[in-house]
């Protein structure tokens, strides 16, 4: 069981058939406080919002209806889906986010949207392979949830994909250069993820690694692909 309370943002669009939801997308509401980011997903002078909110303590606000389209995830790519608000669901942590201060999530937090994640999956038949984070989506814009947020803890809950490796085993190939890199190859694994579009200028684009490494290597972001990086995608390809 889950409390929830319903608070009406006004910026969303209505949808008066059932939706088809694909996706559900982690953000952070990078604000510095948890009043202050509700009262900007109520505002209609932001024209943003997002489905649910939760707090560091645990509490739950639902803003946006799941049938509706909500205002989170703006310019965006994920497989062949283009701009994800028709058929994503948006989930806000509160976290003040790089810019005010970058907090750990708090274990209350993680467990409400466990319990979140788990409903909307069952509801919408959505797969791992498609709960995200906004950098996921956006990388040229975007770095929320960001490299403190718990993805293996989503992933050992069947909730998010994510590698198996040995953390320590894997570590000693951080910072090793590839020799001879297969720009292609390695190209067409990371698209098998999801991510698209992002990746037709190179490889070498720092935005996406970053992303990357913020999703499945979060000990280092420094958008350098190096063999520990190489390792994680590979063994990633279990999931396609
Ligand atoms: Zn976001």
């Amino acid at each position: 069981m889950i409390k929830i309370k319903y608070l009406k943002s006004p910026n969303y669009v209505f949808c008066n058939k059932r939706r088809n939801v694909y996706l559900i997308i982690i953000h952070y509401t990078g604000m510095r406080s948890f009043q202050s980011a509700v009262e900007r997903l109520l505002s209609k002078k932001y024209e943003v919002s997002a489905h649910y909110l939760v707090g560091r303590n645990g509490k739950v606000l639902q803003l946006v209806k799941d049938n509706n389209i909500a205002w989170h995830a703006g310019i965006s790519n994920w497989f062949n889906f283009k701009n994800l608000n028709k058929n994503s669901i948006g989930i806000e942590l509160e976290n003040k986010g790089h810019q005010y201060g970058y907090q750990n999530f708090s274990n209350k937090q993680i467990t409400q949207l466990i319990k979140i994640l788990r409903i909307l999956k069952k509801k919408f038949k959505i797969k791992n392979i498609n709960i995200t984070g906004h950098s996921d989506i956006a990388p040229n814009r975007k770095i929320d949830p960001g490299e403190k947020f718990p993805w293996k803890k989503l992933y050992k809950n069947n909730l998010a994909i994510g590698h198996s490796l040995d953390e320590k085993f894997i570590k000693n190939f951080r910072l090793k250069k590839i020799i001879n890199i297969n720009k292609k190859g390695i190209t067409k694994m990371i698209k098998n993820l999801g991510y698209s579009r992002v990746l037709t200028a190179t490889l070498l684009d720092k935005n996406f690694i970053k992303a990357f490494q913020r999703r499945h290597r979060q000990q280092l972001i420094n958008g350098i692909f190096d063999q520990e990086c190489y390792l994680i995608l590979n063994n990633l390809q279990k999931f396609i």
